[in-house]
């Protein structure tokens, strides 16, 4: 008989996470308080910019970027797989990565040389944006982005297509200590089983499981992002110093985000529109005379330097954890979904697995 795995959270994490144990050949079952693929209050998912690569991944640790190297490179023919198999496209583009001033240069140059990333120093006004100070931006072009959106729809329609059981509505209670898990509460006093489960519900995973490990190091971290759709839009996607700009193909550019520590406060506020469009207006002044057609903000699940708790649970038996992905849970998420899976079967990891462990 089929092995069959519950998952607690449908979000991209979720969703890739199940993709994988089906390809593996388990019987999955995905639970979710909300809707899968929808926008709902405050899910990090839909609400995602879709810039399959960290801002300044030198910034980040080896840990870090062996995940979004990795997610990166599967997105590509994963986005193929999903269109062919699904019929729903989910706009993954190499749009490349304008990197305009300030930041480390010899350092990004390091890294991108290390990770055999190309790079090329550029000035910004050649690609029809403003650069404050005079110095050299760094083009990326081989950097590409995805419409979370129509991943996340792309995702749930292949979950359907391959007999994934979607319990969506359905919210899970905090975990009590035991040594086994077989069976799991619902807020509405349903019982779940299932063989092994996995968490996978983001900035919510911690409520769920503090009462089984302490140490897990999960918290909401609000970011609001901006829609225009100007007359004329940039070709390529932009950074600077915190913030960033992505054109979609359809005309429409998103400006964002924030980093927000405000709890599970999802709504969106008049002083960041203003500090978004501030930002925005700085790099292309053209957006002045631009209306913005939209204002949404997500909750991502915070963690201490954007690493992920990827492993078994420290006590439970045949419970894993797959979360903590923080900023770049989009990217990281095919890689993270592989690692989980593999743990879950004992097999060798396909990246060392240590320093993303739970510790209780
Ligand atoms: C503004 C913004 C911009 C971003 N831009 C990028 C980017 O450009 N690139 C990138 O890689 N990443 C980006 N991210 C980060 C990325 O979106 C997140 O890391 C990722 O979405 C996390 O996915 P998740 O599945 O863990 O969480 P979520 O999408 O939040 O999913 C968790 C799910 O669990 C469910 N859940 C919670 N508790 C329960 C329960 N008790 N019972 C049942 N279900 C439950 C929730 O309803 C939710 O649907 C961005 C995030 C934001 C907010």
């Amino acid at each position: 008989m089929k092995k069959h795995v519950m998952i607690i959270g449908g979000g991209i994490v979720g969703c890739m996470t199940a993709m994988e144990l089906v390809n593996r050949g388990c019987r999955v079952t995905i639970v979710e308080r909300n809707q899968i693929a929808s926008q709902t209050s405050g899910e990090s998912s839909w609400a995602g910019g879709g810039i399959i690569f960290p801002l300044l991944p030198w910034m980040y640790s080896e840990q870090v970027n062996a995940l979004t190297n990795s997610g990166a490179n599967f997105y590509r023919e994963l986005s193929d797989r999903l269109q062919r198999e699904t019929g729903v496209d989910a706009n993954f583009e190499q749009s490349g990565f304008l990197l305009l001033p300030t930041f480390d240069t010899e350092a990004a140059q390091t890294w991108c040389a290390a990770n055999q990333v190309p790079v090329q120093a550029v000035k910004a006004s050649a690609f029809g944006v403003q650069s404050i100070s005079g110095e050299d931006a760094l083009w990326l072009p081989t950097i590409c982005q995805i419409r979370p959106p129509y991943l996340m729809q792309a995702m749930r329609q292949w979950l359907e297509q391959n007999n994934v059981t979607m319990l969506e509505h359905t919210q899970l209670m905090p975990l009590q200590q035991t040594a086994v898990l077989s069976e799991w509460q619902t807020v509405s006093g349903e019982t779940l089983s299932a063989d092994q489960f996995v968490v996978t519900s983001g900035a919510w995973s911690f409520d769920l499981l503090k009462e089984t490990t302490a140490k897990l190091n999960i918290k909401p971290m609000r970011g609001q992002i901006l829609l225009y759709k100007p007359q004329k839009n940039l070709e390529q996607m932009v950074y600077r110093e915190g913030f960033y700009m992505i054109p979609r193909r359809d005309g429409y550019l998103l400006a964002g985000s924030t980093l927000e520590d405000v709890g599970f406060e999802a709504a969106v506020t008049q002083a960041v529109r203003d500090e978004i469009s501030a930002k925005a207006e700085a790099i292309m002044p053209a957006l002045k005379n631009e209306p913005i057609v939209n204002h949404w903000s997500g909750l991502r699940p915070g963690t201490p330097e954007n690493l992920p708790t990827i492993s078994a649970h420290p006590t439970i038996e045949n419970l894993y954890l797959n979360t903590g992905h923080f900023r770049y849970g989009l990217t990281m998420a095919p890689a993270s979904a592989r690692l989980v899976a593999a743990l879950m079967s004992g097999e060798k990891p396909p990246i060392d697995a240590a320093a993303y462990a739970c510790i209780s």
